[in-house]
């Protein structure tokens, strides 16, 4: 990462980070399907959190490892101390794996013992890595990702991992991402698919209120920290709305519970409102400043990963298709905040041309195959946002050209019902590429969705939007080889995004 975090300044939604490919290597160690049990210790005071883990291993060697590189955590041991493995075992460091390997000399429970030092520097530069991805522990407050300080048995068979309080903290407001209504008194039981998404947050200036949405739990997080804005009152139209109105655009009936954190950054200065999402379950956004259209609109992108990104995702191991879980996605963010009225046609006009289109065309990596992607994603801001600028212009044309073909009857929201259902009558594995062409063979011809994925998706070449055909009333024109939208006074775009 390095200093090259100074670009992050003008990023306003950098969320493509959990969702990234983790990594995860296989080691052919002792296994075992006992759970295993991680006890937290915490005085509240200090920024040392202590962490005793109780396993079981076979004979021979076994690694503990943290399973993500997001965010520079191969140095996440300068945050570690005090590792210890009981009397019958040794260990070694192997940061570049990020794992703890540990030789036992015989089977049985064992336990290992590190502190998790969550004292956060202050660094402007790097202020979004920082509180977005690792630990912060200071006194009466707590915010600490499992995948950035529990390490994780890679050996096991286990299908869950046990998380308890030994010493606690004093009872202060305390919120589980997975377990919503947990305390500092209960024994957690987290699917072992789930780790990534288990996030602990307490404090004493937290403020933890509980919706219904269509029926489903909905918890929303906030921080007395913030002395500017009233964030409960300008967050009140998600749950009044744009939540309720996402079940209904998805047609989805299944229960979910969710939760939205949203805090003000600690680092000042930062000029960037940024999230991201804890797959399907909630998401987490830190800020700065006033309450802004940028803000609605990074929670309508983070919530809607609820259903593209989260649940709905194109199988593979890199990048390949981050235009679908970010851009297209994207996309469905102005649908839906357009068809909720949250967003009205100027400013959509405005935030798709600057952010998106003319973004796209004026990006000096534009070209860039996608396969080259995964290699660069942390070279800065531009291979960040090309998933999210051509999948969203992908998203577009193809709406466009499904209204087209179907007279308006249909739009891509039908594709993403039926890919939707695809995903989940297949027990909820992902989605492959050809499921995607085969639910689309429903909407156009599969041939043309082919090639335009792998031309202007795969391959990088731009569209020449001069010759794609859109529905009435929308218009790209081009100024200097630059395309920008424009939306005729007639139209009703509340109206053209209805559900
Ligand atoms: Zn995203």
């Amino acid at each position: 990462m390095g200093t090259r975090w100074h670009v992050a300044r003008h990023i306003k939604v950098l969320c493509a980070l959990v969702f990234l490919s983790s990594g995860l290597q296989t080691a052919a160690y002792s296994e075992t399907d006992a759970a295993p049990v991680y006890r937290l210790s915490w005085d509240g005071r200090s920024t040392i959190l202590t962490v005793d883990i109780s396993y079981r291993a076979t004979a021979g060697k076994t690694s503990f490892s943290f399973v993500n590189d997001i965010g520079n955590s191969k140095s996440i041991f300068k945050k570690l101390y005090h590792i210890k493995v009981d009397g019958g075992g040794t260990f070694e460091i192997d940061s570049a794996k990020r794992s703890i390997v540990i030789s036992h000399h015989k089977a049985g429970g064992h336990q290992l013992h590190y502190e998790v030092d969550g004292n956060m520097v202050i660094d402007p530069k790097n202020a979004t890595i920082h509180e977005l991805f690792q630990p912060i522990i200071e006194p009466g407050r707590l915010r600490i990702k499992a995948i950035n300080f529990l390490l994780k048995q890679d050996s096991t068979k286990a299908k869950n991992i046990i998380v308890e309080w030994g010493q606690k903290p004093p009872a202060l407001p305390y919120f589980v991402s997975l377990s919503p209504e947990a305390t500092l008194n209960s024994t957690l039981t987290v699917p072992k698919a789930d780790f990534d998404n288990l996030i602990f947050f307490y404090g004493d200036d937290l403020r933890i209120k509980k919706f219904k949405v269509r029926g489903n739990p909905y918890y929303e997080i906030v921080s007395a920290r913030d002395t500017i804005n009233d964030m409960e009152t300008s967050l009140q139209p998600f749950f009044s709305t744009f939540f309720p109105r996402s079940y209904d655009f998805w047609q989805d009936k299944k229960p979910n519970t969710y939760f939205l954190f949203s805090a003000p950054f600690y680092t000042p200065g930062q000029t960037v409102n940024t999230g991201f999402a804890a797959g399907n379950h909630g998401f987490v956004m830190i800020y700065q400043g006033k309450y802004t259209l940028n803000n609605t609109m990074i929670v309508a992108h983070e919530t809607s990963h609820k259903w593209i990104g989260g649940e709905l995702r194109i199988k593979d191991e890199g990048e390949r298709y981050t235009w679908f879980s970010e851009g297209v996605n994207d996309y469905i963010t102005y649908y839906l905040l357009a068809g909720t009225g949250m967003m009205g046609k100027e400013d959509f006009v405005a935030e798709a041309n600057k952010n998106r289109f003319e973004a796209l065309y004026k990006n000096p990596v534009n070209g860039l195959h996608t396969d080259s992607l995964a290699k660069h994603f942390w070279d800065g801001y531009n291979y960040i946002q090309i998933s999210y600028q051509r999948g969203f212009l992908y998203g577009f044309v193809l709406d466009n050209q499904i209204r087209l073909a179907w007279g308006g009857k249909k739009t891509i929201r039908d594709f993403l019902i039926a890919l939707l259902a695809k995903e989940r009558a297949d027990h909820e594995g992902q989605l492959t590429y050809q499921d995607y062409l085969n639910v689309g063979a429903q909407f156009l011809p599969k041939r043309q969705l082919m090639a335009d994925i792998e031309e202007y998706m795969i391959q990088g070449k731009l569209y020449d939007l001069s010759k794609i055909k859109l529905i009435n009333g929308f218009h790209f024109t081009y100024h200097n080889n630059i395309p920008s939208l424009s939306i005729d006074s007639s139209v009703n775009i509340k109206e053209t995004y209805k559900w």
